[in-house]
């Protein structure tokens, strides 16, 4: 047998550059539940992506983005910090259309994480001029020390296959985690989550990146059907209204729209109830954000 690569890979940037939808793209639709836990508790990992050669474990780095001003991105951004000591590899994926402040800082926890750096240049579609792409990526090349810069669409599905490649060459040598088909129930989780933020987002337009988060309180397999209760949390009264529409119609349709997608993911019927709270001033709260889990775990 040739030898395989296997190793830990973070996928940051800051949002709305298209981290999750990169992700979701990377590891495909077909995921299977595992009940083993990782064999390392070194990092959380996200999902497991096996080809032929090679592991690629992608870990959880909550929130490493840039703006600092409130509580929670303060809370996410140390433990985004922490979350990339060790890794492997990083890919920071940007918008080729801009280089920002927030991305700049995103650089810096990479620099500071020590591992190498690929450069995902995202939302390549939205690009009619092919020969434009080129300006861009000679200056986006001179803000880092990239070991490579891949531009790609991960909505449309473009240069993926050239990311991964780029990723697994840079993997170490060794033995494969993870059984083939495995995934970690945390990463259902995750992907639930971001699926019913998506579903909001499409729904509402583009909002403040964090005045919406979602939490997943239940994820519980019974038989054929899979249990997930998820609560919406919201800053303000009026965004719970406008989130739950004209006699609760926009929460149906985003509830519809979420479990089909879901149904999809894990290949079983999906039961999704979703609730949405208030949590008034959250983000701005420290205590608040530790009873969600945003701790760093200090
Ligand atoms: P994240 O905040 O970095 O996780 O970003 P998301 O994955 O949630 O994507 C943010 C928005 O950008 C969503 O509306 C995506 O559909 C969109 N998006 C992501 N990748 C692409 C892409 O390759 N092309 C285009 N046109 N839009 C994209
Ligand atoms: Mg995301």
């Amino acid at each position: 047998m040739s030898e395989t690569r296997c190793g830990y890979v973070a996928i940051v940037g800051r949002p709305n550059v298209g981290k999750s939808t990169l992700l979701n793209h990377l590891l495909g639709q077909k995921l299977s539940i595992t009940s083993r836990k990782p064999q390392t508790t070194r990092h959380q990992i996200l999902g497991i992506k096996t080809t032929d050669e090679a592991q690629i474990l992608f870990v959880d780095t909550p929130g490493i983005h840039g703006d600092q001003e409130r509580a929670l991105n303060r809370v996410m951004n140390r433990a985004a910090g922490s979350a990339l000591t060790g890794v492997d590899l990083i890919v920071m994926v940007v918008d080729r259309g801009e280089w920002r402040d927030d991305d700049e800082r995103v650089l810096r926890s990479c620099s500071a994480a020590g591992a190498p750096v690929l450069l995902a240049v995202n939302k390549l579609d939205l690009e009619d001029n092919p020969n434009a792409i080129l300006p861009v990526l000679e200056s986006l090349a001179e803000k880092g020390d990239f070991a490579a810069l891949v531009p790609l669409s991960a909505l449309r599905n473009q240069k993926l296959d050239v990311l991964e490649q780029e990723i697994v060459k840079r993997l170490p040598v060794g033995p494969f985690l993870f059984n083939e088909d495995e995934i970690t129930d945390r990463s259902l989780r995750f992907l639930a989550a971001e699926i019913i933020r998506e579903k909001i987002t499409r729904q509402l337009g583009d909002e403040l990146p964090y005045s919406v988060a979602v939490e997943i309180e239940e994820f519980k397999e019974e038989g054929v059907t899979t249990h997930i209760s998820a609560l919406i949390l919201v800053e303000r009264k009026g965004q719970k209204a406008i989130i739950i529409g004209h006699k609760g119609s926009r929460l149906r349709q985003i509830g519809s729209e979420a479990r089909q997608d879901i149904e999809k993911l894990i290949d079983a019927k999906v039961m999704l109830n979703l609730w949405v709270k208030v949590r008034s001033g959250w983000a701005d709260d420290d205590r608040a954000l530790r009873s969600l889990g945003y701790d760093d775990g200090r």
